[in-house]
């Protein structure tokens, strides 16, 4: 396994880029991937930056320039359902572009000429992850929800669950590397850390959040993965 770990800012991969062993880093693309040794798994770590096209365009180099074999991302997002927390985790059990609509044409939601509206991650590396991520927060299993805004007004939030009511979490990266994973045969998993409501308090929750959670649970989730 070669393992590409992907996060959008600085603080969702804190520490991890600190703990690789020998790193070499290289910089493409107004990007900077560190690859090395994470608890003995071959790894390359590297900032998406914020959006879908931010997050593809990484996750394809990681795959065709820098050889990595299985690819996960970690970072926050914003709570989809009255039963997933801020300091929740939520993983990926499949993944929904919210934003993508080429009706009539297609489905609303539907990836053209995929004929799929979600992409589903790899089961093996969802449940390594989820079992790393159970002695640090509750977990959830099940949709997260992509989409170039972030989701800070609680009509945003009313009018995305009436569209897609199984949504989890909604955040900003993930379903773009579901569908690059899934063109180019790549095993992927995405866990996200709740920093927020989604609704009216979101910005500030979320400012919060990051400063003070987000980089732990990512290091020690990570960790975990990596050791089992
Ligand atoms: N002002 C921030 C912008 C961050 S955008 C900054 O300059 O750093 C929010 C990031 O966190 C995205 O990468 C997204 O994936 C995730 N996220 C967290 N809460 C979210 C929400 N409510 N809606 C959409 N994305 C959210």
């Amino acid at each position: 396994m070669r393992l590409g770990i992907i996060s959008a800012l600085a603080e969702e991969q804190q520490g991890l880029i600190e703990a690789l062993q020998s790193p070499a880093r290289h910089f493409h693309g107004m990007r900077e991937y560190t690859a090395g040794k994470l608890w003995e798994i071959d790894a390359v770590c590297v900032l998406s930056r914020i959006g879908k096209v931010a997050a593809a365009m990484t996750a394809t180099t990681l795959v065709e320039k820098f050889g990595v074999t299985h690819i996960i991302f970690t970072g926050v997002a914003g709570s989809g359902d009255k039963n997933v927390q801020v300091g929740d985790m939520v993983v990926a059990e499949s993944l929904i572009q919210h934003d993508f609509d080429a009706s009539p044409l297609f489905p609303q939601f539907e990836i053209p000429l995929t004929g799929l509206s979600s992409f589903a991650t790899d089961v093996a590396l969802t449940d390594r992850l989820a079992a790393a991520a159970a002695p640090i927060a509750r977990v959830h299993r099940g949709l997260i929800a992509s989409g170039d805004q972030f989701i800070g007004k609680l009509t945003q939030i009313l009018a995305l669950k009436t569209a897609l009511p199984d949504v989890l979490a909604v955040e900003m990266e993930g379903a773009a590397v579901a569908q690059v994973c899934f063109e180019l045969g790549i095993p992927f998993a995405v866990i996200r850390t709740i920093s927020d409501n989604a609704n009216d308090d979101a910005a500030v929750d979320f400012m919060h959040f990051i400063k003070t959670v987000a980089s732990r649970y990512a290091f020690a989730v990570i960790e975990n993965f990596c050791k089992a």
